[in-house]
């Protein structure tokens, strides 16, 4: 059997970290695991957990982290997870990143594809950012579909998110900056990590992001 290819993808908010996650999860057949997304269902479907982070999550605040941790111990049980993930808002605190550890062992990650993108950059895009609240599709403020409210994927609802808004992504930043850079050091000590230009095309980041998982024999 083949080893289990676990990969995470760090960096700023709107890096590009689900834009890839997406792409690279077809071509290697593992599925993306994302946090936000997880959480987002939760609050959108208004389970108990749902109830306990929406506030806390709108305020551009980091959920805690047994909570996480639990919801990704969870995922990695379930079948499609036994060939490995994509990791993307996970870990996100040294304490994550730690217990991530714990949880895989042995068969730890593999790599980590650091998404490096100038903060400015990141600001605007986050700004301009609007999502499909049925089935995540994102577009930018520009796109048609945005302009008219309607998703041209599923016909559903393309608003802006609450973190969205200039106050959130400040602090959303911040917390990046305080609470999750940290773990480029953590990986580099590793020897796991990699930091790929994120401010070039979407291509551009996949074919650099194969290069280096082909050139490291992991795919
Ligand atoms: P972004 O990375 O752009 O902030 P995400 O979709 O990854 O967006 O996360 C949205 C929100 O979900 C975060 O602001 C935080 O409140 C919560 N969240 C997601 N992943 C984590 C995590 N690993 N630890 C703590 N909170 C998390
Ligand atoms: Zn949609």
């Amino acid at each position: 059997m083949a080893a289990r290819l676990n990969l995470v993808v760090l960096g700023k908010q709107g890096a590009g970290k689900g834009t890839q996650c997406k792409r690279l999860a077809e071509t290697y057949a593992i599925p993306h695991v994302s946090t936000g997304d997880i959480l987002r269902a939760a609050v959108k479907a208004g389970s108990p957990l749902g109830r306990e982070v929406a506030s806390v999550m709108d305020s551009g605040a980091l959920v805690s982290d047994e909570l996480v941790i639990q919801l990704v111990d969870e995922r990695f049980k379930e079948p499609d997870a036994k060939n490995g993930a994509l990791l993307d808002g996970f870990p996100r605190t040294l304490a994550q990143a730690e217990a991530l550890e714990a949880l895989l062992g042995e068969d730890g990650i593999k790599l980590c594809i650091n998404l490096d993108v100038p903060i400015e950059l990141v600001t605007r895009r986050l700004s301009a950012r609007r999502v499909c609240q049925e089935c995540g599709a994102i577009y930018s403020d520009s796109d048609v579909e945005a302009i008219s409210g309607t998703c041209a994927n599923c016909g559903g609802d393309v608003i802006q998110r609450n973190d969205d808004k200039p106050d959130a992504i400040r602090k959303r930043l911040e917390s990046y900056e305080r609470d999750t850079e940290p773990l480029l050091a953590f990986y580099e000590k590793r020897g796991l990590l990699v930091t790929v230009d994120g401010a070039e095309s979407p291509d551009d980041v996949t074919a650099a992001i194969k290069a280096v998982v082909a050139q490291r024999g992991l795919a």
